[in-house]
């Protein structure tokens, strides 16, 4: 989601506000919709070669959140009329599926939700293509990959301890700085999720000044950093959605869905709640209640 620059990160209406915590109940009913999303990007990832194109994978992943019973929630975004977002090599985010081809070694961000319900999920995910050819590109780009997606699971994981959500951002920041040389975009964050996909509160994948909204039981929050092997300055391509970096270097996307509830945490888009990314972290997911 774009964070828009100047606005004040966590105001105190922000902090105050409540209504952004669900009920027990509410909490169930976003179970279907994580695994529907799920479904979509496990589809792609079933399916992706050179020689697709991303609006291929597109209808791969379109069909299997309607096999769960479920719509797309991007086409919900006013102006949006996909699925997914595809977004290859140094595209970030929002890449619109077309007639691109995907190539040997391309690096492939997938993002997807479904509306199951009336209620969201939210994921993504990064793909390297095998290229035989070009072992240490395809492994600079995993790598990136790798460390994203690690960013991501050490966010998810603080989730299940943290007091505000401030301390989310600091994990991943702290994360990815341990990892190299890698920038972690700014004017893109993650939010909360629920009867729409993008609600309060605002999910930095950085530390900002305040601490942020209190972590408690019904916080539901999509943590998703986008993290590039160069610079973090982005342009916005002339069809209105795709973000690249100026630079060119390579980006990469991960993205869960994540409750807080009274037995603890769940990632909704995933099938173990996350429990094989987490247990390795000290923390064990449990199913909402
Ligand atoms: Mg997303
Ligand atoms: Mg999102």
């Amino acid at each position: 989601m774009r964070w828009m620059p100047g606005a004040s990160p966590f105001s105190p209406a922000d902090v105050a506000r409540k209504d952004f915590y669900k009920t027990t109940a509410e909490l169930r009913l976003m179970v279907a919709p994580g695994l529907a999303t799920l479904a979509s990007l496990d589809a792609v990832r079933a399916v992706i070669r050179p020689g697709l194109t991303t609006l291929e994978l597109n209808e791969v992943a379109d069909a299997a959140i309607r096999a769960h019973g479920g719509v797309s929630n991007f086409q919900m975004v006013p102006g949006y009329r996909h699925t997914v977002c595809a977004s290859v090599n140094d595209e970030v985010v929002h890449g619109i599926p077309g007639d691109r081809v995907i190539q040997p070694g391309d690096i492939v961000s997938i993002d997807s939700g479904a509306d199951v319900g009336g209620w969201s999920g939210d994921s993504a995910m990064t793909i390297v293509v095998p290229d035989p050819a070009r072992p240490e590109l395809v492994a600079a780009r995993q790598r990136l990959s790798d460390v994203t997606e690690g960013s991501m699971w050490r966010g998810i994981a603080q989730l299940a301890v943290a007091r505000h959500l401030n301390e989310i951002g600091a994990a991943i920041e702290d994360y990815v700085e341990s990892q190299g040389d890698f920038g972690i975009l700014t004017d893109y964050i993650g939010h909360g999720i629920g009867r729409s996909m993008h609600e309060e509160p605002p999910v930095f994948n950085y530390r900002v000044r305040a601490r942020g909204p209190e972590v408690k039981p019904g916080l539901v929050v999509a943590i998703e950093p986008m993290v590039t092997a160069g610079g973090i300055d982005t342009v916005i391509a002339d069809d209105g959605w795709t973000v690249a970096t100026v630079d060119g270097s390579m980006a990469a996307h991960w993205e869960h869905s994540v409750a807080v509830h009274r037995g603890g945490i769940w990632v909704l888009t995933a099938a173990d709640g996350g429990a094989s990314m987490l247990l390795p972290l000290g923390i064990t997911p449990m199913p909402i209640p």
